[in-house]
């Protein structure tokens, strides 16, 4: 795959992008991004990043510099230009270059970047065993639906549980399960799927409606509602979602298992729906 990125108007590669050192991006994490899974140079639920990036866009008061359709051409444009079958488009929005103050800039253009990156897919042997976890509090801002550039709380917490042997951590706010440092988390009890519900202190991961899409089709009760602590530490299973990992089973939390220790019926049953979800998504593209 080539490294082509596009920056303000301009396809160029990635090393030779540049941006002001005084970008609200760099001095104060004022942008929003948008990570966008790649199938056989097909981007998969483009609509719907691009409408989540909207809501991004206006939760910062920073109008949108580019229609859809421009959004949609570029991007395909830029995974022909970087020619991998399977890539991950990382775009991001920031509010421009301005001299250094709080205040929202009169009259800066937003900076507009994008870069692709091979997909990698989680391996299967991570897939059969699961990932590990660990809990932590979440200590970020009361505005986690944001897809906000100023990431430090959730580059702490992952810190955090990689250096407890971990892979991810799930958070708790006052005592209800919130997300992980870059993925959401579902839980399993009695055949049912619970997943907390969509507000001000989660992403409102594109996987996330997926995976509730696929539980529906598959017959898997599902509910949307606050799920205490003990409802996660007495799981049977325990799934993340996220666009690069796409559903994988947790199945160690603070070192204990979760249920049997294995992926379960449920987890199995969904993964294989996702699989042939995409195959599907992607000849109806094709
Ligand atoms: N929550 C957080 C905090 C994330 O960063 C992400 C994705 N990076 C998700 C959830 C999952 O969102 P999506 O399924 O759209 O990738």
């Amino acid at each position: 795959m080539s490294d082509i990125a596009y920056l303000n108007g301009e396809f160029l590669p990635l090393d030779q992008a540049r941006v002001s050192v005084l970008d609200r991006g760099f001095i104060f994490g004022d942008g929003v991004y948008e990570v966008i899974p790649v199938y056989s140079r097909r981007p998969f639920r483009l609509p719907e990043h691009l409408a989540r990036l909207r809501r991004s866009l206006n939760a910062i008061r920073l109008a949108n510099p580019l229609a859809d359709a421009e959004w949609t051409r570029l991007i395909h444009d830029l995974i022909a230009r970087n020619g991998g079958e399977d890539q991950s488009i990382y775009l991001q929005v920031t509010r421009g270059v301005a001299k250094r103050d709080h205040a929202f800039p009169a009259d800066a253009k937003p900076t507009v970047f994008m870069m692709a990156s091979p997909l990698v897919a989680p391996s299967r042997e991570l897939i059969e065993k699961g990932a590990s976890a660990i809990t932590a509090t979440d200590f970020r801002w009361l505005r986690c639906d944001v897809k906000a550039t100023s990431l430090l709380a959730n580059c702490l917490l992952r810190q955090h549980a990689l250096d407890a042997g971990a892979d991810e951590v799930v958070m708790f706010r006052d005592g209800s399960l919130t997300e992980g440092s870059a993925s959401n988390v579902f839980v399993v009890k009695r055949g049912v799927l619970l997943a907390p519900p969509k507000n001000q202190l989660v992403l409102p991961g594109i996987t996330y409606d997926v995976v509730l899409e696929l539980a529906a089709a598959k017959n898997v009760p599902s509910e949307v509602r606050k799920i205490p602590e003990d409802e996660v530490r007495n799981a049977d299973e325990l799934w993340l979602s996220s666009s690069s990992k796409e559903v994988l089973a947790i199945t160690t939390l603070d070192g204990r298992p979760v249920g049997s220790g294995r992926p379960g019926a449920v987890f199995k049953l969904i993964h294989q729906a996702f699989q042939d979800f995409k195959r599907k998504v992607m000849r109806q593209a094709a």
